[in-house]
């Protein structure tokens, strides 16, 4: 037979008392239960109405639960992404990394991570008048 919790705070009679449960037949075979305050012996008309005190059951939210969902991207790392550096190659195909060789997703992070420069020399009239 499982443990079950006696005490309550009647809301019949205010007492902080205890249950009193008795089964219910019909014949030979018990069809329910009665439960009743041992004070007052208000019957409760089901067991969600009886007011059980809190004695302390498994609780269903722990500490572990409360401090989950952490951001995993700080201001600082926001921008380091394979997307934003200089050495980063994208074709229809594939994104790669110049400075690796290899295969890179553009959300990556790297160590080293070297910013694309705002300035495009190639576009630049006076760089190509330098050149050639
Ligand atoms: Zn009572």
């Amino acid at each position: 037979m499982p443990k079950q919790s006696m005490a309550i705070l009647c809301s019949a009679c205010g007492a902080d008392t205890f249950v009193r449960r008795e089964p219910i037949y019909e014949g030979f075979s018990k069809t329910g239960e009665t439960i009743s305050c041992i004070s007052c012996g208000h019957v409760f008309e089901s067991e969600a109405d009886v007011p059980f005190k809190d004695v302390g059951g498994p609780k269903i939210f722990s500490e572990a639960d409360r401090s989950k969902a952490v951001e995993i991207f700080s201001s600082d790392e926001k921008g380091r992404n394979c997307r934003h550096c200089c050495h980063y190659i994208v074709n229809p195909f594939v994104q790669r990394c110049g400075l690796h060789q290899m295969e890179v997703q553009a959300s990556d992070l790297c160590d080293s991570f070297s910013a694309k420069g705002d300035d495009d020399t190639e576009d630049d009239p006076l760089a190509k008048l330098l050149k050639g």
